[in-house]
């Protein structure tokens, strides 16, 4: 049984799904298909038999990080809504896999392309929730200069979800990257910085 099965224990979950999370190791794709469809299989069958209600954030970093083209040259905001906007690829290639599962499964999209995905709206993510679908939210917090750790955050708060799952390429929180930085500190606890 995955990690993810203890999404069961909670009433409303938001599962942050790194970009890296969907390629595969030592491939060129930024996608890898296979890989998908095994996060959507997760999914599915965490959900099987249980009442969670779930939200997807997902980030973009497999094929696009703002601060990464910004440290190369790139105005920052620009290369933000390109970032922002990976995710949207992401976020669609996850949307067909777990609707092959059998799923139901809106995007969310908090830069409007009405073509592939619903505008963000909070009641109505909520309402889809509530009924069972699974909601994806794309292209972050829409603004640039944040995360989709970020938007996790922020979106957890706005659903009302009890919990966030981080489904990432690291073991934890640190205080920089640790693949980068030896010297990374990872931090056992974390504080709740929003209180009602
Ligand atoms: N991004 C942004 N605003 C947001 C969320 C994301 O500008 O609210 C941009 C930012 O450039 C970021 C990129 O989108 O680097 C991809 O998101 P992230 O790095 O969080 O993806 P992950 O590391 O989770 O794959």
């Amino acid at each position: 049984m995955s990690d993810l099965a203890e999404i069961r224990n909670f009433h409303r979950v938001v599962l942050k799904l790194s970009g890296e999370a969907l390629r595969a190791s030592g491939s060129e794709d930024n996608i890898s298909p296979e890989i998908v469809e095994r996060i959507a299989r997760e999914i599915h069958e965490a959900r099987q038999d249980s009442n969670v209600e779930l939200a997807i954030v997902v980030g973009g970093g497999n094929f696009w990080r703002g601060a990464s083209a910004s440290a190369r040259g790139m105005d920052r905001a620009t290369a933000d809504y390109v970032g922002m906007l990976a995710t949207v690829m992401n976020a669609l290639a996850l949307q067909a896999a777990l609707e092959e599962e059998g799923e139901e499964c809106i995007v969310h999209s908090a830069i409007h392309m009405q073509n592939v995905a619903e505008p963000f709206i909070r009641r109505k993510a909520s309402r889809q929730m509530s009924r069972g679908a699974v909601v994806i939210f794309a292209a972050g917090t829409g603004s640039p200069f944040f995360s989709t750790d970020t938007t996790a955050a922020l979106r957890a708060n706005e659903m009302g979800a009890d919990v966030i799952f981080k489904a990432t390429m690291v073991d934890g929180v640190y205080d920089s990257d640790p693949r980068k930085n030896p010297d990374a500190v990872r931090y056992e606890e974390v504080t709740r910085v929003y209180q009602e």
